[in-house]
């Protein structure tokens, strides 16, 4: 099916997607990189070309714009898409590849000779023959994530703005720094927003209407052993390596960590192990889809620490626990207005709107527990944060449609 923003979606997704915009978790400041800024400039300057309202930079490296109300009554909606790419694959320079007209077997990259994408890896390219499919060139990810959810914004605000006689409330638009990093939502943002509810447009596969995250803690855990020059160390050094390595290796193993669960189960997972014989810095996220289940890995794991500093009373090793973001679906079960208008929206479309937690989180999950509700809708983007990633012109263009369905029915009376 061909649509009108075919041409404007690709056009637009593969020149944000050669915009080099990595986040990093590691910088300390606000945005984490200034390469998204280069992104956001861009982002202002089109939006202002396209003739929205209170076009503006927050000093948080958000971009933020209105699309003026045509019709009395209706509730401002916000819709949220963040710039940055994530920090675990290469993100510099992405060479965008349209490949026209999708023949249903494998994709080849220029870039990389042995690395072939076709719906065996990914089943959902399975249907998708005759479809416009963007890819990177083999070296890069291809950053459809979350640039797929700007372009879908940006196509259906021009489109929008040009037809001031489709009906619709206020709507806010929100593009946002550090999400990969969970960053995408400062404190300001919700009242700098000021939207009854609002949208992520960071989902995957056509019909999905996600209204619930894990929640998600992170602790970081800290050995200090006792530092002394190894020839004269006998009885004395205590090994910060060895104590930090026992750590990991009493963590659960074969359940509990993201290889070994799916579905509702969540997990722990040590993701960073750094320093040196006297000192070691263990990384871990903490995932459930309950508060009680994450309060108990929080436990389990300091339990292991504290039995492995049993073992060695010399070493001193602390665990600290910090809070990420929480389940939305606490908060959004309670009024399921903004999801039921997003299920009837695609209903709308003739497709039926599938929910599936979300093993992750998105921005809506820290703005929906700032007091905005905000669920997750779909883009079409696949197989994320990797040299495979690929998305569809024209599932893109289906996100555009229910956006545009999605406001026009919120303003009926
Ligand atoms: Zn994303």
């Amino acid at each position: 099916m061909r649509t009108d923003f075919d041409r404007e979606l690709e056009e637009r997704l593969v020149r944000y997607a050669a915009i080099d915009t990595q986040s990093d978790e590691n910088t300390g400041t606000k945005p984490s990189t200034a390469i998204q800024l280069d992104l956001q400039r861009l982002l202002l300057a089109e939006l202002t070309g396209i003739g929205a309202s209170e076009v503006r930079l927050t000093d948080y490296g958000a971009v933020l714009a209105t699309i003026p109300a045509t019709a009395e009554g209706a509730p401002v909606i916000g819709l949220l898409a963040h710039v940055d790419t994530a920090p675990q694959f290469h993100a510099a320079g992405v060479k965008p590849v349209v490949h026209r007209n999708y023949n249903g077997g494998a994709i080849s990259f220029a870039d990389a000779p042995g690395l072939t994408l076709s719906p065996d890896i990914s089943p959902y390219l399975g249907e998708k023959s005759g479809h416009d499919i963007i890819t990177a060139s083999g070296t890069t990810l291809l950053g459809a994530d979350d640039k797929a959810g700007v372009a879908v914004i940006m196509s259906a605000a021009r489109h929008l703005l040009a037809n001031p006689s489709i009906p619709h409330g206020p709507i806010r638009i929100a593009f946002t720094p550090d999400e990969e990093i969970g960053g995408g939502v400062d404190a300001r943002l919700p009242a700098d927003l000021a939207a009854d509810f609002a949208y992520t447009f960071d989902g995957a596969a056509v019909g999905e209407i996600e209204y619930e995250s894990f929640s998600a803690d992170m602790a970081t855990v800290t050995v200090t052993g006792v530092s002394i020059h190894p020839g004269t160390a006998k009885g004395k050094l205590v090994n910060a390596l060895h104590l930090g390595s026992k750590i990991v290796q009493t963590l659960p193993h074969v359940t509990m960590t993201p290889e070994t669960t799916e579905e509702r189960a969540g997990f722990l997972h040590v993701y960073e192990m750094k320093g040196s014989a006297a000192k070691v810095v263990l990384k871990i996220i903490l995932r459930d889809f309950e508060l009680d289940g994450l309060a108990a890995k929080g436990e389990l794991l300091r339990q292991v620490c504290a039995t492995v500093q049993a073992t060695e009373p010399r070493a001193e090793i602390t665990c600290e626990i910090r809070a990420q973001y929480r389940n939305m679906r606490y908060w959004l079960e309670k009024d399921m207005t903004p999801v039921d208008l997003a299920r009837a929206a695609c209903r709308d479309l003739g497709i039926e709107p599938v929910s599936i937690p979300i093993r992750g989180g998105t921005d809506g999950s820290r703005l929906t527990e700032l007091g905005v509700p905000c669920p997750n809708l779909f883009t079409g983007m696949q197989e994320i944060h990797g040299p495979l990633e690929w998305i569809s012109v024209q599932d893109m263009a289906v996100a555009t449609q229910l956006c545009l369905k999605l406001v026009e029915r919120a303003a009926r009376p």
